[in-house]
């Protein structure tokens, strides 16, 4: 089976991006959000997005605007009836998801492959809400979805071996590395950052380094892009301690569970970059 048409529910940071890179690949897209203001934000942004890159001369006017004639947007669910892969990123609620996965199994053709962008939930509950269990799968992309080059591809214990290779030529098709994970929270990613970068505020937390000196050491000395405090300030506290929280909630691993400082952060809205203020301060 050929993919040809890519539904994506939800056209926030992930799905927008989603959308924008499967149309840019030469899919036609359908992405839905559940308001007409969310909708036209989503939409915008991906427009905005491509003018930007047009004015860096990496995407061209005619790039532009044949990607964006590729992208229908829609309130409505019904629209995904021709789409033979739909990608859920919607909020990362389990409830949530769950009743976009019972809705789109009844919606779509029983070919059609239903996909997550979860970043921890357990997939195959939401595989067990369809009829269709061996067609569910994650579809982990990463941020900014037009730059970073893997996709991590879950496989649950009920997802077919056709599904997954299809799922590998998608990836393919649209210019990811993509890499096999397991269904267990985190995935590959950030099952392995989170130990990681809550290292990294436990130490900051003890008062044995700076912030300047940890993000320093490991950008020079393990040659990482950035820091593992400005990744947090990147990705956001309040997903950070939802990743570590589930995570820790089903392996026990206490590298996961989440440090004093972090759930401080969250509580005064110290959420990173995107309320201004994390670890450091922006602009
Ligand atoms: P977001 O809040 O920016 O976007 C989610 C959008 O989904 C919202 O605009 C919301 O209105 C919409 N939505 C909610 N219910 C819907 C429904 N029933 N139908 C259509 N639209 C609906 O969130 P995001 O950061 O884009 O995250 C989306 C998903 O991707 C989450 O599961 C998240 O865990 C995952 N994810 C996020 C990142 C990241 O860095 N932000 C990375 C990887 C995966």
């Amino acid at each position: 089976m050929g993919i040809k048409r890519v539904g994506v529910v939800g056209c926030g940071l992930m799905g927008s991006g989603i959308s924008q890179v499967c149309a840019r690949s030469g899919y036609r897209v359908v992405v839905s959000e559940i308001n007409d203001e969310l909708l036209n934000k989503g939409l915008a942004s991906i427009s905005s997005f491509l003018t930007r890159n047009v004015k860096k001369g990496r995407v061209s006017q005619e790039e532009k605007e044949a990607t964006l004639a590729r992208i229908k947007g829609t309130t409505n669910t019904k629209d995904f009836t021709d789409c033979d892969l739909i990608i859920e990123a919607a909020v990362e609620n389990l409830d949530v998801k769950k009743k976009i996965f019972a809705e789109l199994d009844k919606i779509c053709p029983r070919h059609s492959i239903l996909a997550t962008n979860t970043s921890c939930l357990s997939i195959i509950d939401m595989a067990k809400v369809t009829t269709r269990p061996e067609k569910v799968l994650g579809l982990h992309f990463f941020n900014p979805v037009p730059s970073m080059r893997l996709l991590e591809i879950v496989k649950t214990i009920a997802t077919s071996d056709e599904t997954l290779e299809i799922a590998k030529e998608f990836g393919k098709s649209i210019g990811k590395t993509t890499i096999v994970a397991p269904d267990t929270p985190g995935f590959i990613v950030n099952r392995l950052l989170m130990p990681f970068m809550l290292g990294a505020c436990r130490m900051l937390e003890a008062g044995l380094a700076t912030k300047e000196d940890i993000d320093t050491g490991v950008r020079l000395g393990l040659g990482h892009p950035m820091g593992p405090l400005a990744l947090a300030d990147l990705i956001g506290m309040d997903t950070n301690l939802f990743i570590a929280n589930s995570i820790y909630e089903e392996t026990k691993d206490p590298s996961c569970a989440p440090p004093v400082i972090l759930k401080k952060m969250v509580a005064d809205g110290r959420l990173g970059r995107k309320t201004g203020k994390g670890f450091y301060e922006y602009k």
